[in-house]
């Protein structure tokens, strides 16, 4: 049986290295001749709008599914009417544009941070005087990252904002100053069963991921069934079938939307060695029907992001229960190479694992430091 992913970066290189030991094959479709699943499985090296290619890539295919939520809408309602494509192509185009994905949080009831829309630059003088000073303003569509983002302090800021924003729409957002940034990721089958795996507190640096601590340090339970609350409203309301993201601010005690991603996320790969199930084995088996696999924790993990260049894999090898992931790309600055995995049966046996890490793990500019054994500051 084969299966259509399109995109060919880590995220389809991990679910195609869950889905062997199930005995399945992987096709991949992704723009980039470089595309990381080269390496382990077919890969057709076509634009997303290449309808001839979608075609082709599609015929024999027991479904498709993706690994990249910016996959044009237009090319999964294409493939869509030849096979079936999960998650459902409108779950793409919710959190494609950050306007619409706001939107629905704010219909299903959710809370989220406020916003208001600016459709051109000229818009944005208005609603920075109703929301005040700090903001965030960002690009409805293509952000990620951290691209595509301002923080507005001063009225300095706003002007040259509006001298170089580019002429598309945005969205200002109020300055969330938030305790930490938590992300659950949420499952749903063909079949309607749902799990959903702990919450994860999330550090970022330059607004890329760096660190996850799985399940999140000192918990309110509280805060658990209101993610899993919250996350099964867009799993049913989008007949969701797949794994699914949602991000949050934890602030004031409480869960404020941020973001979803309608795939397998970053701050869930600490699933492939600290979960009962993996994120990727299990959206898997939601696509195809099969029965979910337990989402529990299997003790307590960090997931280190290795972002630019990478460590001498010996020296982190070197550290009990620590799991090395490289994903075959070139380094270059700024991009996801790979990632660390410690796992560890209690929180304090996973700080002394962190703090056996080589040295390239204690450089200023990553976050190690400070951040297993206290909670997140704000990055900004
Ligand atoms: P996003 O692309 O929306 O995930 O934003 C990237 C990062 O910017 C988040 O992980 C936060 O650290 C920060 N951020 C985004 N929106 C806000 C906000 N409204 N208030 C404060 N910080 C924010």
């Amino acid at each position: 049986m084969t299966l259509g992913i399109l995109g060919g970066g880590q995220l389809g290189y991990m679910l195609a290295l869950a889905g062997y030991p199930l005995g399945l094959h992987f096709r991949f479709l992704d723009p980039s001749p470089e595309a990381p699943v080269g390496r382990i499985a077919q890969r057709v090296t076509a634009d997303y709008t290449d309808h001839a290619a979608l075609e082709k890539f599609s015929s024999g295919l027991e479904l498709v599914t993706y690994e990249f939520e910016n996959v044009p809408v237009e090319a999964a309602k294409f493939l869509a009417e030849r096979v079936p494509v999960y998650p459902p192509p409108a779950a793409l185009e919710a959190a494609q544009d950050r306007l619409a994905e706001k939107t629905l949080f704010r219909t299903l009831s959710i809370s989220t941070t406020e916003f208001l829309p600016v459709p051109k630059p000229g818009d944005l003088d208005v609603a920075t005087r109703q929301f005040g000073l700090p903001a965030v303003l960002k690009t409805c569509r293509m952000g990620y990252d951290g691209k595509g983002q301002w923080i507005l302090r001063t009225a300095e800021d706003i002007a040259k904002a509006k001298l170089e924003l580019p002429k598309v729409p945005h969205i200002l957002e109020r300055f969330v100053p938030f305790a930490r940034e938590l992300s659950v990721l949420a499952v749903r089958s063909r079949n309607g069963e749902t799990a959903f795996y702990p919450l994860v507190e999330n550090h970022h640096r330059g607004g890329i991921l760096r660190l996850s601590l799985a399940p999140a340090p000192s918990l309110a339970p509280p805060l658990q069934r209101a993610a899993e609350v919250i996350a099964r409203r867009v799993l049913e309301s989008l007949k969701y079938v797949g794994v699914l993201a949602i991000e949050f601010f934890e602030h004031e005690g409480r869960l404020l939307a941020n973001e979803m991603a309608p795939r397998v996320h970053n701050s869930g790969h600490w699933t492939i060695e600290g979960a009962v199930t993996s994120q990727f084995e299990n959206h898997l088996r939601a696509v195809l029907g099969l029965p979910l696999g337990s989402t529990a924790a299997a003790g307590h993990c960090a997931m280190i992001n290795l972002i630019g260049d990478l460590p001498e894999p010996s020296e982190v090898l070197a550290v009990p229960d620590a799991h090395l992931h490289f994903y075959g790309k070139a380094p270059r600055p700024g991009r996801k190479l790979g990632h660390v995995t410690l796992r560890a049966a209690s929180p304090e046996r996973l700080a002394l694992r962190l703090s056996e890490l080589p040295a390239f793990f204690h450089r200023p500019d990553f976050c190690l430091d400070s951040a297993p054994v206290q909670s997140a500051s704000h990055r900004a």
